[in-house]
């Protein structure tokens, strides 16, 4: 029997291993990915740290860069440019959020699309959404995309309601799944805080994403009777990290359910190493 909690760990792992062997005949730290941190904010740090550890563990090599909120945006350009010309980096990740004096836009424009492996970059973005095979999706999109393929759940001409519209989760997982490719043929339906009555779509959908950062927003009343159900929102409350689905009161009528942590979180990081090895490859055409 199908378990019911689609353990996004332990696929994430599964992927990490197959990466590890991948880079084993490629060679040991002969990929590098650019981390670039900007402040002391405490999630980031921790995500910027898991991030590392997957690349350590796989044999991706970091190139570290930290620095305090008072950097200049030119500073930040001159390092991106820089790391643009660096043949050791074939990656490079700016973690969000920066502070407000520097423009984000202009920095996620600054990276090289060829080593964009956050998929951020406008021209990523376009590639993606026209189904190009060389562009960069983004990591979270790619995860949720990814684990519905792993945990054999069908997505063609299913009715995929994707909750939240942000630039790096619901605009392009909807692209993602609306392409017209076998295995995807998505029909989707995004809903966003300004969306009157969003439970009319929600008790819809074959298939459930939220991503509106909403602790336990989701209740039972809210979803079709045997949906997919995938959470991607992480909310932390008294030390804890809740989901925006609450998981007990949608457990029993839901077919499979992602749970919080262990779900989509270790999918994101396993598709940052599926982009930089994608990007390594792509530098030597392999
Ligand atoms: P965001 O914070 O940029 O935007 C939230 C979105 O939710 C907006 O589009 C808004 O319109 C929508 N929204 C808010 N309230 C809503 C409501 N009641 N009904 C419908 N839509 C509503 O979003 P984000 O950066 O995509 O993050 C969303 C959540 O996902 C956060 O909890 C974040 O921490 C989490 N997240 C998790 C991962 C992961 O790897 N698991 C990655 C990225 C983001």
């Amino acid at each position: 029997m199908i378990n019911k909690v689609i353990d996004g760990k332990q696929i994430a792992a599964e992927i990490l291993n197959d990466l590890k062997n991948e880079i084993c005949k490629i060679g040991l730290n002969r990929i590098g990915l650019a981390f670039i941190l900007v402040g002391n904010n405490a999630a980031s740090q921790t995500y910027v740290n898991t991030k590392k550890k997957a690349c350590k563990q796989i044999g991706i090599q970091s190139f570290d860069f930290e620095f305090g909120e008072s950097i200049s945006e030119d500073e930040l350009v001159a390092l991106i440019l820089e790391l643009n010309n660096n043949p050791n980096v074939h990656g490079i990740l700016i973690q969000q959020p920066l502070p407000k004096h520097i423009d984000l836009k202009r920095i996620i424009f600054e990276v090289d699309p060829k080593k964009d492996v956050d998929g951020f970059h406008p021209e990523n973005i376009g590639k993606m959404v026209l189904g190009y095979e060389d562009s960069f999706v983004s990591c979270t999109p790619l995860g949720i995309f990814t684990l519905l393929q792993r945990a054999s759940i069908e997505v063609e001409k299913k009715h995929v309601v994707i909750m939240g519209r942000s630039n790096i989760v619901g605009k392009p997982l909807a692209n993602l799944l609306l392409q017209n490719k076998k295995g995807v043929n998505a029909t989707v339906t995004v809903v966003h805080s300004m969306t009157p009555n969003f439970e009319h779509f929600t008790r819809e959908a074959d298939i459930l994403v939220t991503a509106i950062g909403k602790p336990n927003l989701i209740k039972k009343e809210m979803v079709k009777k045997d949906a997919v159900v995938i959470d991607v929102g992480i909310n932390r409350v008294d030390k804890n990290i809740l989901g925006d689905v609450d998981f007990n009161d949608v457990l029993a009528k839901v077919s499979r359910i992602t749970p919080v942590p262990g779900g989509v979180g270790p999918m994101t990081i396993a598709s940052l190493m599926m982009n930089t090895i994608k990007s390594f490859k792509q530098s030597v055409s392999i």
